[in-house]
């Protein structure tokens, strides 16, 4: 059972060289998973992740953690109503995790994107270590109505079938059309 002081999942990592402490999960990406279920509004939008990749940490300890709903809701909105929630359940729990590597962060790619490359380590059942290796997309999208600067990253799943066609507006609700916004990188 994963407690706050334990070290965070996202913080295990198997091909480190160096054994720096750990940072603890409530010092690490508790904070960011309870803002999401404790329905606190203001909490929610008073912790957010403040990069691409720290999105990614807190989505990977959701996966270990089994918080599929912080998994949808971290997703571009757009998105979310197309995800199989319980499918991601069921992957969560039968994976059996063992660690993260970010291997490569890029914060800024165009005016709103940003690239993740990741070794998420898991455990075959026959014992055998093994590593979904993957470069993932984030977008951040800006919320124009509101007062204060309000931006908000999105992972971009490559995998949902969108029935957006090139010329429309992107899905991120930039206002460019989709082939020059997120169609450059799903
Ligand atoms: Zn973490
Ligand atoms: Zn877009």
């Amino acid at each position: 059972m994963q407690t706050s002081l334990h070290p965070c999942p996202c913080q295990t990592n198997p091909t480190a060289e160096t054994t720096d402490a750990l940072l603890s999960y409530q010092d690490c990406c508790q904070p960011y998973h309870d803002a999401f279920y404790n329905d606190d509004v203001d909490k929610v939008d008073s912790i957010r992740a403040e990069s691409a990749q720290r999105l990614m940490r807190t989505r990977y300890s959701a996966f270990v953690l089994i918080k599929p709903e912080y998994i949808v809701k971290t997703t571009l909105p757009a998105q979310q109503n197309l995800l199989d929630i319980k499918a991601i359940e069921i992957w969560a729990t039968e994976t059996d995790w063992a660690g993260l590597e970010i291997v490569e962060h890029t914060p800024k790619l165009g005016k709103r994107h940003a690239k993740v490359e990741f070794k998420a380590f898991y455990i075959e059942p026959d014992g055998e270590p093994a590593a979904h290796h993957e470069l993932s997309t984030f977008v951040k999208v800006v919320n124009k109505t509101a007062k204060e600067k309000d931006e908000r990253w999105y992972f971009l799943d490559p995998t949902v079938a969108m029935t957006v066609t090139q010329k429309q507006p992107c899905i991120c609700g930039s206002g460019e059309k989709f082939k020059r916004c997120c169609g450059l990188y799903s």
